[in-house]
Parts: C-alpha cells; structure tokens; sequence
C-alpha cells in the first residue's frame, strides 16, 4: 500500500523550503531549518509575492530558452 496522500498540513518555508510549524507560544509559523517567523497572514503574502518571481523567472527562462533554441538553428544552418 503506498502512502499518495499528501499532508496538506505541512507548510514550506519561502526562504529555505524547510519544514514550518506552528509555534502556539508565539504564535507563528517557524521554519525548522532557518528560523524564519512568520504570521500566517505574512506567510501568505511572501508565497504570493514568490509566485509573482516565479512566474517572472519562468518566462525569462522561456525566451532565453527560444533564443537558445534559435541559435542552435541558426548556427546549423551555416554549418
Ligand atoms: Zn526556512
């Protein structure tokens, strides 16, 4: 039997990826690795504002991706 099911509730840091717990003393999300303390509602917003960088960075590496690509064909052309 394997095991497919995701926790769900198991929160990923946005600075490191490390594992986040809920620290019920301060009332924060904790990365386990870095440190990072976060509230819930700033977690949000910093995985937010990473989409945003990810989608950017995707798109980038999209274009340089074709370029490349393009490249490659130009130079096989002349060959
Ligand atoms: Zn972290």
């Amino acid at each position: 039997m394997s095991k497919s099911s995701r926790k769900k509730k198991e929160t990923v840091c946005p600075e490191c990826a490390g594992t986040m717990k809920y620290d019920r003393y301060v009332r924060l999300m904790v990365c386990q690795r870095c440190g990072l303390a976060v509230t819930r509602e700033e977690l949000d917003k910093m995985r937010a504002e990473l989409r945003k960088f990810a989608q950017v960075e995707d798109t980038e590496d999209e274009k340089r991706r074709s370029r490349k690509e393009y490249l490659d064909w130009y130079l096989g052309q002349k060959e």
